[in-house]
């Protein structure tokens, strides 16, 4: 389980988080979901260590992880810019970080192949990344996440890049290998349906503070103020 603490966050002045507390229980699929400049990412961002909080605590199966720098987290991070090395090829971009864990090459290679397996891309292992689809470049970020078997997911709109039939696919598919893995999932988004059809649970994000916590369809059905209301009806 994670749990956020009275999580606080300033640039200069402006209040960007405002004392935020959430339980985001292990197998969840957590969306955070909230418009352009709501500090969305800005939140993620200290869940992977990448940005201090100016007050609160992050607690993870009972241990503060607050002042732990991101590579002692054990996270995997996957953001919109999928950030491929472009002169490897997708096996080498999956390795990538088992190397640098100094993993033997037999081992590795079993990891690569049970993933790439499990995201369906074993047929483009030896095509270089600049090569395959945005689709794909997806699958393989993705994949070199999950093959770390970090103990949570941080996704930033891992799928705004992509074009909305692609995306309605990943969609899908992103859904699927969550439960496989049975990941605890934290996914950022501005988008409503993508919120409702992926979540256990949304956080929707507005003016610092998540207004309301719920299953897609307690959010739908019983909004708790006006903006909520709006914000999800909007979608269309
Ligand atoms: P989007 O949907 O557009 O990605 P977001 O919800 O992810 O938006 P954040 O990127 O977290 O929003 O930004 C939240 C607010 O904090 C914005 O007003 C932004 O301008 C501000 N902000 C973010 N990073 C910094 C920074 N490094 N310095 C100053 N202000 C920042
Ligand atoms: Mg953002």
């Amino acid at each position: 389980m994670i749990e956020l603490q009275e999580i606080t966050k300033k640039y200069g002045s402006k209040v960007v988080l405002d004392d935020i507390s959430e339980k985001i229980e292990t197998g969840e699929f957590f969306v955070i979901l909230g418009p352009s400049g709501a500090g969305k990412s800005t939140l993620l961002k200290i869940m992977a260590g990448i940005e201090k909080p100016d007050k609160g605590r992050i607690i993870v199966d009972g241990k503060d992880i607050t002042n732990l720098p991101p590579e002692k987290r054990n996270i995997a991070m996957v953001f919109q810019n999928y950030a491929l090395y472009p002169n490897m090829t997708v096996y080498d971009n999956i390795a990538f970080p088992l190397k640098m864990k100094h993993i033997k090459k037999e081992e590795i290679d079993k990891k690569v192949k049970r993933v790439a397996e499990l995201l369906k891309i074993s047929d483009i292992l030896n095509m270089p990344v600049t090569r395959i689809s945005g689709g794909q470049q997806q699958r393989v970020a993705l994949a070199r996440a999950i093959v770390r078997e970090p103990s949570f997911y941080l996704l930033d709109e891992p799928l705004s890049n992509l074009d909305a039939r692609v995306r309605l696919i990943a969609r899908g598919e992103l859904k699927r290998i969550q439960k496989e893995l049975n990941g605890t999932f934290i996914y950022v988004t501005h988008d409503q349906k993508e919120a409702m059809s992926l979540a256990d649970r949304i956080a929707v994000l507005h003016e610092g503070k998540f207004e309301q916590v719920g299953k897609p369809d307690e959010l739908y059905e019983f909004p708790k103020t006006k903006w909520v209301a709006e914000f999800i009806g909007e979608f269309p």
